[in-house]
Formats: structure tokens, C-alpha cells, sequence
């Protein structure tokens, strides 16, 4: 997607760690970069093609898209956002980068509506979505580097899921972090080092420990979140190490107990965090620093 004109600013769509929802409550991982003049969508988590259309963007714009790993709240939503895209109007090519197993999702995806799609071309005269989208399976390192855009991807701690990237974006001297999910990794501090913008998963420590008494699912959900997850401190310890700008503490885990409210997620990461902070939540706007704050900002 172009978004010529625009100011540099991040989108949070889905702000919330894991696949739940809950009545009222946020919807799970997906981001919107906008960038040096282009628009990237950040993992399609459930609610990806809702927020970017809340967000004012085209859908049959769409063009490039990343994902980090493939656990369900970050990839649900990446065939339906296309295939709207595709029943807007989409006519232009989507690349579609991702971790080793994204084209065999997409593959299955477009088999699954085969009927609907098939169907499309031959009633509405659309072109084939088959043919518009093509996956780029990517490792550790350079990803791409086309138009003074330029990423980088580093694999992190996410048991047991192995192809799980932080993603670096960088344009015109402007750069941003996102540490997809992840236990504490110091290595990321260097991915990170400098950037405008680091987006760091998070977690409460209290917080977790009521999630487990409410889902009943008590010792394995504790094992995995403590094995694979950030707490909220770590993440403000990679942010101070890698120097950067600004802190969003994102993917939050809990994101919809009414107990925990952002002065609990403050409290917890000035503990090793003193710079710029953004608690996410599903909608927020966050203008990339140098930039004059852009409607509907909200920092803390
Ligand atoms: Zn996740
Ligand atoms: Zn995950």
C-alpha cells in the first residue's frame, strides 16, 4: 500500500497476546507500519482486515505483509484479509513475507475457498487472487531491500516454535523494531540497537497468575508463558540496552483482565525502562519520533 503524504506512524490493530476474546475486550496480534511512503501490514492476527479498514486504509491497496511466526493469533487472519482485499477490488500484486510453512498456509487457504474463488473469477471477471500473491519464505538476516526499504529479520526465543523473527524496519534513517514473541533475548538489544521504535511483546507478572486461576488450564499455560513469553520488565531491559527512542510494550498478556490497567504495566517496566513509553491498545496511533504527533496520538 502507498501512503504517500502520510506522516511515518504506527497503527496497533491487535494489541492483545494469545487467541481468546472476550466480550468488549482486544483483538489479537496485527500492526499497521507505515513508512518512507509505504503501508506494511504486521502479522494478521483475528481483526487484522476490521483495523486497517478502521484505520482508513484501501484494502485493495494492500501489497506487502509480514508475519513473524505462524502460532494462530499472529497468522488467522492472513488468507481473509486477502481474499477481502481480492473482494474489494485488489488488483495489483501482494508479497506476503514470512517464517519456512507460509506457503503451504496460503496454498491451503486458497484450496479451502476454492469454490468461492473460482467462482469470482468467472461471475465478477476478477483477476485470479492465485496469481497476485506470492509468498517469500524467509530465514535469519536480510529479507528485503527494495526502494530505500530496507528489513532484517533475527530468530528469538519462542519455544517450541523455532521460525519466530524479530523484524527490523528501516527507511530514510528511520527504523523499527518489533520483537514478535519472545522470552527474554538479549541478543534483540543489538537487533534493536538505536532504532526510532521498538514494539516489545509484554507480560504482567501478576496478571498471568490470575489469567491461570480463570482458564483452569493452570500449570501447562503458566510453563508456556513463563518458556516463551516477556515479562514487562525484560522487555523495558532489552529497550534500555538497545538504546532506542521510544518503548511499546504490545502484545500484552493479560490485555482484558479489569484489574490490570496501564499504570500496573507503567509501574512494572519503569522498573528498567526510563525513556518514551506506549502501552498499546487496539486503534492507537504512535507517530515515529522527529515527526510532529499525528491525530488520535497517545504516548505516555
Ligand atoms: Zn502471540
Ligand atoms: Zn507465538
Amino acid at each position: 500500500m502507498s501512503a504517500r503524504g502520510v506522516v511515518d506512524r504506527l497503527v496497533l490493530l491487535g494489541s492483545k497476546g494469545g487467541p481468546a476474546l472476550r466480550p468488549g475486550g482486544p483483538w489479537p496480534s496485527s500492526s499497521l507500519l507505515e513508512i518512507g511512503g509505504r503501508a506494511i501490514v504486521v502479522d494478521c492476527g483475528l481483526g487484522v482486515t476490521r483495523g486497517l479498514v478502521d484505520a482508513g486504509v484501501s484494502l485493495k491497496a494492500l501489497d506487502l505483509v509480514f508475519i513473524t511466526h505462524l502460532h494462530s493469533d499472529h497468522v488467522l487472519e492472513l488468507g481473509p484479509l486477502i481474499h477481502t482485499a481480492w473482494t474489494a477490488g485488489l488488483a495489483t500484486p501482494v508479497t506476503v513475507y514470512g517464517p519456512p510453512g507460509t506457503g503451504h498456509h496460503w496454498q491451503r487457504f486458497c484450496q479451502a475457498m476454492e469454490f468461492d474463488i473460482e467462482i469470482r473469477i468467472v461471475d465478477e471477471g476478477r483477476p485470479d487472487i492465485r496469481g497476485l500473491v506470492s509468498v517469500e519464505e524467509f530465514g535469519e538476516g536480510s529479507v528485503l531491500d527494495e526502494g530505500g526499504l530496507n528489513v532484517r529479520a533475527l530468530r528469538v526465543d519462542h519455544p517450541p516454535v523455532t521460525d519466530c523473527f524479530a523484524l527490523r524496519f528501516e527507511h530514510g534513517g528511520r527504523s523499527v523494531v518489533f520483537s514478535a514473541d519472545t522470552a527474554f533475548f538479549p541478543p534483540l538489544a543489538g537487533f534493536a540497537g538505536g532504532a526510532d521504535m521498538l514494539v516489545h511483546e509484554a507480560m504482567l507478572a501478576e496478571g498471568v497468575e490470575r489469567l491461570i486461576a480463570r482458564t483452569g488450564n493452570g500449570a501447562r499455560l503458566r510453563e508456556h508463558l513463563l518458556a516463551s513469553h516477556s515479562l514487562a520488565e525484560e522487555a523495558g531491559r532489552i529497550a534500555s540496552d538497545a538504546g532506542v527512542k521510544r518503548l511499546v510494550l504490545n502484545h500484552l498478556i493479560p490485555a482484558d483482565d479489569p484489574a490490570v490497567g496501564e499504570t500496573d504495566w507503567t509501574a512494572a517496566v519503569r522498573k528498567t525502562w526510563a525513556g518514551d513509553l506506549t502501552i498499546a491498545r487496539d486503534g492507537l496511533v504512535v507517530g515515529l519520533s522527529g515527526h510532529k504527533a499525528v491525530s488520535g496520538e497517545e504516548t505516555a
